[in-house]
């Protein structure tokens, strides 16, 4: 399969080449995504409606004879070098030894030999060098791209009998317990299972799927993705703090997740948790019934239809989960005023990115409005794009 854009793919080469002095086997590539609705209801085993992005991390691979895994990335200069039968003293436990972003490939290469019950000393040794186009920190999932495309360049090199959900739950392992960021399965999903012009509707749940056509185009419309550059890290702080806002939730409903709450059921929650909890819990229990609201609008009256459920999704973040910053609010009230159809914060929040739906002839005006708000506002100028929905993760060709 072929991806848009070869550039990373080419400076993934070069990078292998200039590092490891050889010439890669192959490259593979996973993409960023854009979740178009559905926050923090993933871990509450609930519903989710991304799409996978043209933006993509490209991984080079060569083999080696040595029993060795080695990366390295344009990030940093730095080549991490590690035995293969090594990795399971190094994860969790001694995780920290390890630079930051190393932790999610040898991650990857740790939780894929688990799961396929491959002895270490079975699997052939590895250097891989990593190039993206997909911001970082943005809410566009760049962990999730390093992730997928490791997972299918390993699981191929390696002959592993594993499925895309089975890649998908290794990423997350990985995230989870080799980097440490609590996060759920969407991102991984989505960067495995992206198709053109469709979202992917998932229960993360049951982890079943149905590909959503979004028409965009034949709407007329854009996905516009405003990047505030407001840094964000899920390893620490508000996010884990809001997990554990919907544990306690859920523990006092005494249901296994807040997937099993309904609007029915806040009344009764309102005198059993504390005015911060309930309204965590408010979020996660509204933003699922949004996402299957959006789903049957799609399907029942096309794109131009959801704008109204994207704005109300943003005000539930920013009013009762409390995942917004300024900057975000900007981003959507001046995308709103300048004609957008419907706008968002999108990703996990503490920054990040927010996305706009907008009519394509409308776009420049958007843009021009949502800078000019932020310069008002004394914030840094954002960065401004639009998305088109892609394929997941694929050898390149
Ligand atoms: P997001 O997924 O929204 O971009 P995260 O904090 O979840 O933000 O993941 C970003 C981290 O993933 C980076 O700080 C880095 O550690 C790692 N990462 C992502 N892409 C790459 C890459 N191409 N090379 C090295 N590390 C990467
Ligand atoms: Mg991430």
């Amino acid at each position: 399969m072929t991806t848009t854009d070869t550039r990373s793919a080419d400076a993934a080469r070069a990078l292998f080449a200039e590092r490891f002095g050889a010439e890669a086997a192959g490259t593979w590539s996973a993409p960023g995504r854009v979740n178009l609705i559905g926050e923090h209801t993933d871990y509450n085993d609930g519903f989710v409606l991304p799409f996978a992005i043209q933006h993509r991390t490209h991984v080079a691979l060569g083999a080696r004879d040595d029993g060795r895994i080695r990366v390295v990335s344009a990030f940093d200069a730095q080549v991490v070098d590690v035995a293969l039968d090594e990795l399971d003293a190094l994860f969790p436990e001694r995780r920290d030894s390890l630079p930051e972003w190393a932790r999610y490939p040898l991650g990857v290469a740790w939780a894929l030999l688990a799961a396929s019950g491959t002895a270490p000393s079975s699997a052939i040794g590895v250097d891989l060098a990593f190039a993206s186009d997909v911001p970082v920190g943005a809410g566009l999932s760049s962990s999730a791209a390093i992730e997928g495309a490791t997972a299918v360049a390993l699981a191929e090199t390696w002959g592993l009998d594993l499925d895309r959900v089975a890649l998908a739950k290794a990423g997350r392992r990985a995230e989870n317990e080799a980097v440490g960021a609590p996060t759920g399965i969407m991102d991984q999903m989505a960067s495995m299972l992206g198709r053109t012009d469709s979202a992917i509707f998932l229960d993360c749940r049951s982890l079943e799927t149905q590909v959503v056509d979004l028409g965009f185009a034949d709407a007329g419309l854009e996905l516009v993705v405003i990047d505030t550059g407001v840094k964000h890290s899920h390893a620490t702080g508000g996010y884990g703090e809001r997990r554990a806002a919907c544990e306690r939730g859920a523990a006092a409903l005494g249901v296994p997740a807040l997937r099993d709450v309904t609007l029915g059921d806040l009344p009764r929650l309102a005198d059993l948790v504390d005015d911060v909890t309930f309204r965590r819990v408010r979020h996660v229990v509204t933003e699922n019934q949004r996402v299957l609201d959006t789903v049957r609008t799609l399907r029942e009256q096309g794109p131009a239809a959801i704008g109204d459920l994207l704005v109300a999704s943003h005000a539930s973040m920013r009013d009762d989960f409390e995942i917004s910053v300024p900057e975000l609010d900007t981003a959507v009230e001046s995308a709103l005023a300048a004609g957008a159809v419907g706008a968002r914060m999108t990703g996990g929040g503490f920054g990040g990115a927010a996305i706009a739906l907008v009519a394509h002839d409308r776009v420049q005006t958007v843009t021009d409005a949502a800078t000019a708000a932020f310069e008002a506002s004394g914030f840094a100028a954002p960065t401004i794009f639009t998305v088109a929905p892609s394929p997941g993760a694929a050898r390149d060709a």
